[in-house]
């Protein structure tokens, strides 16, 4: 029987990682995957597919709606689905490629097979066909990850009442599409087909869009995606939905208690995500999933069994890539003796809309909810230069900062490129600058960055220059 020093079971962004730097500190390190490819929902299911199909249908919609301004003459411009899917696959296969290159590179053992504890030090391996292998670890740190939520009523089906999974792959581009909840991925995966000419309608149960991040981004996006045809159908509660054959039929109750019926080709189910334990054997090593689905863990990422960790999806904590793999590193280094940190207060959370959002820090109704006394600065795309030349007017950034000590306390942005420019405000905010730090700092003409620098001065005295 192998034997190593950690076993990592799931190769998501979190276990992948976690496995990198395992071989990197000289831990003798397997990674088990039960599918076929390695790198998880992030490559195969999640932020990389839908990165290719949002950039494949925002070229279509620009040269449709915006090639003619910029002076560009296309006739008959013609979305392919097929090769946009097809496309999409190509770069799923290169990057999952690149995972295996990266594992065999730093001589990690990568098994195949459902993993599932036999006891706290071992862990059998099935594949596919049954076959079933035993390896044993003196560490085990479980990242597997999550799989689509959804409520009763809402079951999908896979064929009309749709996962994002099924959404990243579909055969035609519907002529309606019905998106339940209004979240990251239902609007980010609804953007892809609202581009293409299907006409989207959100149902969404809270009061507003977005409703975990800053109230005002929400706000802003839904007057945009409305322009781009969007229906919302806000503060719906879903009773169910049916698949008639043809298409789908959603029943739903509104603020009143009012029935209210949408009928569409497809029902896209975009609820959040669960946490997923099936077949791990947890009970094999006196674990249990708390009420969440989640694995319980302390400060360290540590299980109530000393030698167990878990990181990721499966764990408390936002559902995103980058946090998966910032725990993959802190365990791997805990491991090798190392006392590395988290600063969970600056976990970047970004929507790839157009205009992309971007968040990082505290929100003003979190701030208020705590009586923090801040400072609030917002600055307009449409006032920059540089957003002027691109035709990328929409949106702002806001800086909130503390109203004694002039701290960034949260940036949050609805703006092109916000996805990228929002590691300016992580990195401030990483080494507690001001507002008026950021302020001085001498940005770049004309780039959409100067929005933040302007946003800083209106928070520091309204002192933004070009408003
Ligand atoms: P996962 O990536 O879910 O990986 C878990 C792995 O474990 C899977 O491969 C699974 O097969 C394997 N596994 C499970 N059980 C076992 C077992 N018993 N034995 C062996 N293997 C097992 N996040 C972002 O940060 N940015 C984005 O833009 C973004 N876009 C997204 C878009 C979509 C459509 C979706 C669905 C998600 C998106 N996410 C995004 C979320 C991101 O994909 C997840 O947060 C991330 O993948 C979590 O990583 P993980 O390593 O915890 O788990």
């Amino acid at each position: 029987m192998s034997t190593f020093d950690v076993a990592i079971i799931g190769s998501g962004p979190g276990g992948y990682v976690a496995a990198l730097r395992c071989a990197q500190l000289g831990l003798n390190t397997a990674l088990i995957e039960k599918y076929p490819t390695l790198g998880g929902t992030c490559l195969n299911v999640g932020c990389i597919p839908s990165k290719a199909l949002l950039d494949s249908s925002e070229h279509f919609f620009n040269a449709k709606h915006n090639f003619a301004t910029h002076g560009i003459k296309v006739d008959n411009v013609e979305a392919d689905i097929t090769q946009m899917i097809a496309r999409k696959e190509e770069v799923i296969t290169q990057t999952c490629n690149g995972i295996k290159f990266l594992m065999d590179k730093n001589k990690v053992t990568v098994y195949q097979g459902v993993g599932s504890f036999v006891d706290k030090t071992t862990i059998a391996i099935k594949d596919e066909k049954g076959n079933s292998t035993n390896i044993t670890a003196k560490n085990t740190i479980i990242a597997t990850g999550s799989k689509p939520n959804f409520f009763p009523g809402m079951e999908p089906d896979k064929k009309r009442i749709i996962t994002s999974t099924e959404a990243l792959k579909m055969t035609e581009i519907p002529k309606r599409m019905i998106v339940i909840g209004g979240g990251v991925i239902g609007l980010e995966l609804g953007s892809v087909y609202a581009r293409l000419g299907t006409e989207v309608d959100v149902v969404e149960f809270a009061p507003t869009i977005l409703p975990t991040m800053d109230l005002s981004l929400g706000k802003e996006l839904t007057k945009i995606l409305k322009k781009e045809g969007f229906k919302f159908h806000l503060e719906h509660k879903v009773q169910k939905v049916e698949n008639t054959g043809k298409g789908v039929k959603l029943t739903a109750l509104n603020k009143k208690n009012e029935e209210v019926t949408l009928e569409a080709d497809y029902c896209l189910v975009a609820v959040g995500r669960k946490a997923y334990t099936e077949g791990l054997g947890l009970e094999n090593i006196g674990l249990t999933a708390n009420n969440r689905g989640q694995i319980d863990v302390n400060d360290h990422l540590q299980t109530s069994v000393p030698n167990i960790y878990a990181i990721g999806d499966v764990v408390r904590g936002a559902m995103l890539a980058h946090k998966a793999e910032e725990e993959g590193v802190v365990v791997a280094e805990q491991l090798a003796g190392q006392k590395p940190h988290i600063n969970y207060n600056l976990i970047p959370g970004v929507v790839y809309t157009w205009p992309e959002i971007a968040s990082v820090g505290k929100t003003e109704e979190e701030l208020k909810a705590a009586g923090v006394e801040y400072k609030a600065g917002s600055f307009p795309m449409k006032a920059l230069g540089r957003a002027r030349a691109s035709m990328d007017i929409t949106g702002f950034v806001k800086v909130l900062a503390d109203a004694k000590t002039d701290e960034v306390l949260g940036v949050h942005m609805i703006a092109a490129r916000a996805a990228d420019m929002i590691m300016e405000a992580v990195t401030a905010m990483e080494f507690r600058a001001s507002a008026e730090d950021i302020s001085r700092i001498c940005h770049a003409h004309p780039t959409f960055s100067e929005a933040i620098k302007e946003a800083a001065l209106a928070a520091t005295d309204n002192r933004a220059l070009h408003i």
